[in-house]
């Protein structure tokens, strides 16, 4: 009766229900986001911990049973059910997120997360085991990645629990972990899509030097674009500046001499830090190199 296509794996053992409520750390005045409620074992939990719980549902049987379930219970008037699909509805306040959500929608709904504002104070959520770990990975780890870096720069993430299979009905195929995921505050001010246009390039090869990707035709021709294009806009709108008197020398030159200034070239984003995108993004930008 379960629709493998909406991710639906039903939490049955009561002890990791528990677990992951105390780990979650939810007061008694907080307002809980809960996405893919389904039957409502974990619902039930979060009721008695928080003031009250907004649970988005897309299944329309499982609000059905949801609704039976806390009917005429004392909790049901601090139940909220949305009926929808989490990536599509607006996400309205709450303090907390604490979720056990089809694996298929983990990455939009990670950055959805952290794009809603105002910022909540955590995210607990269940995740593939292979997902949980490259969103903590660290610098060197081999499954430190683009979804490492972009997720850390928003947010410190922890890794909580470990959960087998064998705690859902119907099994996975994947083993699970559970994340927390603190939004930082304030958000950094760094233009994301420039800070991801970034480390999607540096990560295109990630045992690459930093060198060897900025020196091959694609990557330069992509760069060039988006500055022509930046120099055609402010000409147009007659701005004389050092732009225009750059447009003759070589653009590969520009870039590798940007790699040169931060010592660079040699380096792999793979041993990369956050602090080393955001200085050569820095750099970047002051040669009006853009990557969006
Ligand atoms: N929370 C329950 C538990 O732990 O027993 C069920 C978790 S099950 C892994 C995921 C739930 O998310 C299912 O009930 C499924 O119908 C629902 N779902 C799937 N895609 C969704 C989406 N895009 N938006 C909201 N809910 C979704």
């Amino acid at each position: 009766q379960f629709h493998k296509s909406k991710g639906q794996h039903i939490l049955k053992n009561p002890l990791l229900v528990d677990a992951i409520v105390q780990k979650a750390g939810i007061n008694s005045t907080d307002v809980v986001l809960e996405i893919g409620p389904g039957t409502g074992n974990l619902t039930k939990k979060l009721l008695e911990a928080g003031k009250s719980v907004i649970a988005v549902e897309l299944d329309s049987r499982m609000v059905l049973e949801l609704q039976r379930r806390f009917q005429g219970t004392p909790h049901s008037n601090r139940l909220k059910i949305i009926q929808g699909d989490v990536l599509k509805c607006d996400l309205p306040y709450f303090d907390i997120c604490v979720a056990n959500i089809p694996y298929q929608i983990s990455s939009p709904l990670t950055f959805k997360l952290l794009n809603h504002r105002p910022l909540f104070r955590c995210a607990v959520i269940m995740f593939q085991r292979e997902f949980a770990m490259r969103l903590v990975a660290q610098p060197r780890d081999s499954q430190y990645c683009r979804l490492s870096v972009n997720t850390q720069l928003l947010a410190r993430v922890s890794h909580l629990l470990k959960v087998g299979k064998n705690n859902f009905r119907p099994p996975p195929k994947v083993d699970s972990s559970v994340v927390r995921i603190e939004p930082r505050k304030p958000a950094p001010v760094v233009n994301f899509k420039e800070w991801d246009g970034l480390v999607r390039m540096c990560f295109t090869r990630k045992n690459k030097t930093l060198g060897a990707i900025f020196k091959q035709k694609r990557v330069l021709s992509i760069l060039e674009k988006n500055y022509k294009t930046l120099q055609a806009l402010q000409a147009s709108q007659g701005n004389d500046n050092q732009m225009a008197t750059d447009a003759s020398s070589d653009f590969k030159d520009k870039v590798m001499a940007v790699l040169q200034q931060g010592k660079y070239e040699d380096k792999r984003s793979s041993k990369l830090a956050q602090a080393d995108f955001m200085h050569l993004l820095s750099l970047f930008n002051q040669a009006v190199v853009l990557f969006t």
